[in-house]
């Protein structure tokens, strides 16, 4: 690496840090936080893959740890990596579309909180430069990230996730244990999708180019 490129590299680093802590210290929403602001998410500018999903549930929000709960279990299965690779923010950035709990209702959790994206993605995702593949997990990720028009099935969306590869993007049910259904219904999503899924994630994680 170039004098220019590690001097770049390192005022990224500390650009990013600097965020993250501004992030941590966000009470924006909080009004709308049953249990108040609890900001769980995890990047670096190194990171290669990168989690867009929805919002901490409750589990999370008592941990602090993304994906601390049997969704992340399935999640880490499907993208064929363990532990202290998800959790190493320097290979794996985990933003949410809402980063803190946003309570729940008759219907389970509530949509992650509309000002959290508008607020932070803009500062955050352009920090991620050395990332090869982003994950676009439920309709707030695909609708946010990928343009998805408001009220398009999830199905039809993950369906055409050939069309979004070409661009390293790739959209994704949510792992919860409540889409067991789901899964059955759509038995391509595990003999057609997971093994290229697995595949893009190993070679991205291993570009360190
Ligand atoms: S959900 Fe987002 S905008 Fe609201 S307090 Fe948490 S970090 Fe801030």
């Amino acid at each position: 690496m170039g004098n220019k490129q590690s001097t770049d590299a390192a005022r990224r680093s500390h650009a990013m840090d600097r965020l993250l802590a501004e992030i941590r210290a966000c009470r924006l929403c909080e009004k709308h936080l049953p249990l108040g602001p609890r900001p769980v998410l995890q990047a670096s500018t190194t990171s290669r893959l990168l989690i867009v999903s929805q919002a901490p549930g409750r589990k999370v929000h008592e941990t602090g740890i993304p994906f601390n709960d049997p969704s992340g279990d399935r999640l880490r299965d499907w993208l064929g990596i363990d532990k202290p690779t998800f959790y190493d923010a320097d290979r794996v950035a985990i933003v949410p579309m809402g980063f803190c709990f946003p309570g729940t209702s008759k219907g389970g959790d509530l949509p992650p909180r509309p000002e959290c994206a508008p607020a932070w993605h803009p500062r955050l995702l352009p920090l991620l430069k050395q990332v090869r593949l982003t994950l676009l997990i439920g309709q707030y990720a695909q609708a946010g990230m990928l343009g998805v028009p408001r009220g398009t099935r999830l199905t039809d969306t993950v369906q055409g996730w050939r069309e979004y590869l070409a661009y390293d993007r790739l959209p994704l049910p949510h792992p919860s244990p409540r889409n067991r259904l789901w899964l059955k219904r759509n038995p391509w999503f595990e003999t057609e999708l997971l093994p290229v899924l697995r595949e893009r994630v190993t070679a991205a994680l291993a570009d360190t180019g």
